[in-house]
């Protein structure tokens, strides 16, 4: 029989790991992960050698047993867990384009770079739908994205190719929450085919949704432009095996858009009583920002198995979606969400960019912590929680990703210290202490600018020269 052991991988460096209690982070400046065959963690913590015997937070491991990659004095964090994206949203070919008309264009025909005459056919565009994809994905792994919740295409041959890809070649574990666009009839005045609740069975059927790295995610696009009947037959479906993703009308602007229109129903009401909550597996809801009583006392009824999403634009009092294209407009948001609430009632929320042509997602931590005026070395090591450990609780995948734990998947960035300790920012500090000035760092510059390698189940998937430009 041949030689089928496979050398155990230790990667040392500083590491910065994430878990569910104050002061949400521990950090260990003599680091190690034992990473095994499978791509999952056997082990994390400091580390000592002594007399060919490796010690990892207490695990014993031979010297020679292991493949060891030293990356020095950089940094090594959990890969960011993503709530809520737009696959197609990514890229827009923004520069050919008058503003106001684009503008248009996304809001009219927000999964547009999907989009087809009825007389064309997704197979035609199969290598376009792949280039979009990977270059999707190349954005992800390249902001350190592991895990994500996404909007994919409203069409379902796209779907379909965009499932494959991910499915085939991005892991073994579920990690991307991958959403079926669907919108009402009404809403779906476009110039191309949109699926309907009949061709979602069919869809199923053809897809592995077991032990598959994509999951497949019912995302009706909005709760409020869906009608009765489409969440009912979305809800026929569900039998307690899918995921359901959905933007929710609980922000003060779409609340009074609604009223406008005569209608005051609550979205998380709404998805009650269709029976969604009760019959989807997990729930992930963006924007659900300003809940009263009684519907916190709703979602309390659903709360292991369902999570929310704030992103920098989920709540603005003026503007509404679709005007926060630079720095200074976040300025003039108002997207605070009540986090006590949260706290006190035990429910699950996190990060998300949204729509990521507004600006990059190595950013939400700094808005969020922007916007929400706080700038602690606890409030900042609690953003970079909420987009790690507290983002796969809220996607429903904290069984195998979001923190370095024993048994976990090995999904990680390495971030470049002498990038990080670059002195650009550093006249706002105040303390000199490192782990303090880490976590200043990581919520205060688009993040992307430290990482140089984002490995996915203990494999590389990005990786660039720490000395880049
Ligand atoms: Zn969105």
């Amino acid at each position: 029989m041949a030689f089928l052991t496979e050398k155990k991988k230790m990667y040392t460096a500083r590491i910065l790991n994430f878990n569910d209690h104050v002061p949400y982070y521990t950090y260990f400046r003599n680091g190690a992960i034992i990473v095994n065959s499978q791509g999952k963690i056997d082990s994390i913590g400091a580390w000592k050698a002594k007399d060919g015997t490796i010690f990892v937070n207490g695990d014993e491991f031979q010297i020679e047993n292991l493949k060891i990659i030293d990356f020095g004095d950089d940094l090594i964090i959990p890969g960011f867990v993503e709530t809520h994206i737009h696959l197609t949203h990514h890229g827009f070919p923004i520069s050919n384009e008058k503003l106001d008309e684009w503008l248009q264009l996304i809001n009219e025909y927000a999964e547009s770079r999907f989009m087809f005459t009825k007389e064309e056919s997704a197979s035609k565009f199969e290598a376009r739908i792949r280039r979009l994809t990977y270059s999707f994905i190349d954005y992800l792994f390249s902001h350190g994205i592991t895990s994500a919740a996404i909007y994919g295409p409203y069409n379902l041959e796209a779907y379909k190719i965009v499932w494959e890809v991910f499915t085939n070649e991005f892991g073994t574990a579920p990690r991307w929450i991958l959403g079926l666009t669907i919108v009402s009839d009404k809403e779906a005045q476009m110039p191309f085919p949109v699926p309907s609740v009949k061709d979602i069975p069919q869809l199923l059927c053809q897809s592995n949704l077991d032990n598959s790295s994509a999951v497949f995610s019912f995302a009706p696009r909005s709760v409020w432009s869906c009608s009765d009947d489409l969440l009912q037959g979305i809800t026929e479906i569900l039998d307690g095996k899918y995921f359901v993703q959905s933007h929710l009308g609980e922000t003060t602007w779409v609340r009074e858009q609604l009223k406008k229109q005569g209608r005051d129903e609550s979205d998380i009401k709404i998805l009650e009583d269709t029976g969604i909550l009760k019959a989807m597996k997990w729930g992930i809801f963006a924007h659900g920002v300003i809940f009263n009583d009684e519907e916190f006392q709703t979602i309390n009824r659903y709360r292991n198995k369902l999570g929310f999403s704030h992103t920098p634009i989920s709540e603005s009092k003026t503007q509404g979606f679709g005007h926060y294209l630079n720095e200074l407009d976040i300025k003039s948001t108002e997207s605070i969400f009540n986090l006590e609430k949260y706290k006190n009632n035990h429910i699950l929320w996190s990060l998300g960019v949204d729509e990521p042509w507004y600006y990059p997602v190595s950013n939400v931590l700094k808005y969020a912590k922007k916007i929400h005026q706080s700038h602690d070395t606890h409030s900042n090591a609690f953003w970079l929680y909420y987009y790690t450990l507290g983002g796969a609780a809220v996607a429903g995948l904290k069984q195998g990703q979001g923190s370095f734990d024993v048994g976990k998947f090995a999904d990680f960035l390495v971030l470049d210290w002498t990038r990080i300790t670059e002195t650009e920012t550093i006249d706002e500090m105040n303390s000199q202490d490192e782990e303090a000035y880490l976590m200043y760092k990581l919520t205060s510059v688009p993040t992307n600018k430290f990482i140089v390698k984002t490995f996915l189940e203990g494999k590389q998937v990005f990786g660039r020269d720490s000395s880049y430009a």
